[in-house]
């Protein structure tokens, strides 16, 4: 239904108002990053058109809507690149496609994932397709990457712009999943949309970094160099620690900040707020000049790292300055 699609209220709002005065476009481009929910929102206006129950809206409990939420809709179809790329042969056997009738109705709608990712003669064939579209046809095109689309194919698109959700909004979402909100809340502000907060929590390596990051922090602290041996023995000894590097320093860089936040009486903006206790234990020993000196050079390495450096030199390196003033 369209009051479901809460993250992008005011596009929900003007799709919804062209359904309702039968203003609907030809074609679409929503553009946006990832975790927008710019395919939520594509599957809700198809459900939109093809709803038994509730003109212009969705039932969600139809057969229609149902079909189209699987992916089964005979008249609702739906492209994503092969491999890397959306290939001529794809957009030539849509276009077949769209030659026959609805099956169902005057309708037919596809929706197109990663338009970015069509090559120049896919690109240029849907090109013509969208200048010439056959009787009922509407496309609907989702991108990350607009700047990639050939400018053509804008001009025949209404372009709908997504912002990303705010942490806050993922928070929530993920909280109805049945997340723990400590947990979620971290999720929600260390990943890049919904999509990737809800992989992470469904991750046990999340929740696991997450407590080896708070293990390090108290480590740095409380027993000095012994810390270089949490860094050695549990963290750079995990399997997956290549791919969790860039977690373990957002999740650092996180968990001091909240340590500023709690000295500085900002509890409100506290991420880990499952953490309360330990959060105030370690606050008052690292002390505020030492955790903005420490974000500054968890910041710095984060750079370094994104240049072809020796991860564990660099780890240790920061662990030791972590230490400094201790
Ligand atoms: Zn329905």
């Amino acid at each position: 239904m369209w009051e479901d699609c809460v993250e992008q209220k005011q596009l929900s709002h003007m799709l919804q108002q062209s359904l309702k005065n039968d203003r609907i476009a030809h074609a679409y481009l929503f553009a946006g990053p990832k975790g927008s929910g710019k395919r939520k929102m594509a599957l809700q206006l198809a459900k939109g058109i093809f709803c038994r129950e509730k003109e212009g809206d969705s039932c969600d409990q139809c057969e229609n809507c149902r079909r189209i939420a699987s992916g089964n809709h005979p008249d609702v179809h739906f492209i994503e690149p092969e491999g890397t790329r959306i290939k001529i042969s794809q957009v030539r056997d849509l276009q077949k496609e769209f030659s026959y009738r609805g099956m169902e109705s005057f309708h037919k709608v596809y929706i197109m994932n990663q338009g970015d990712k069509m090559t120049t003669e896919a690109a240029n064939r849907l090109l013509k397709f969208l200048e010439e579209p056959p009787p009922g046809a509407m496309a609907i095109l989702l991108t990350e990457q607009i700047n990639s689309i050939l400018p053509t194919i804008l001009s025949r698109c209404q372009i709908l712009h997504f912002s990303p959700l705010s942490p806050k909004h993922i928070t929530d979402q993920l909280v109805q999943m049945g997340i723990r909100p400590g947990l979620a809340r971290v999720a929600a502000i260390v990943s890049a949309g919904i999509e990737e907060a809800e992989a992470y929590c469904q991750t046990e390596s999340f929740a696991q970094v997450r407590g080896l990051v708070i293990q390090l922090s108290e480590d740095i602290v409380e027993r000095g160099t012994y810390s270089l041996i949490t860094l050695h023995d549990r963290i750079l000894k995990r399997d997956s620690f290549n791919e969790e590097l860039n977690l373990f320093l957002d999740l650092l860089l996180l968990w001091l900040r909240d340590l500023l936040f709690y000295l500085l009486g900002q509890e409100s903006q506290i991420s880990n707020m499952d953490q309360m206790e330990t959060i105030q234990k370690q606050a008052k020993r690292w002390g505020q000049r030492r955790l903005v000196d420490g974000m500054e050079k968890i910041m710095e390495t984060q750079k370094r790292l994104s240049g072809n450096t020796n991860v564990q030199l660099c780890l240790e390196d920061l662990v030791l300055r972590l230490q400094e003033g201790s």
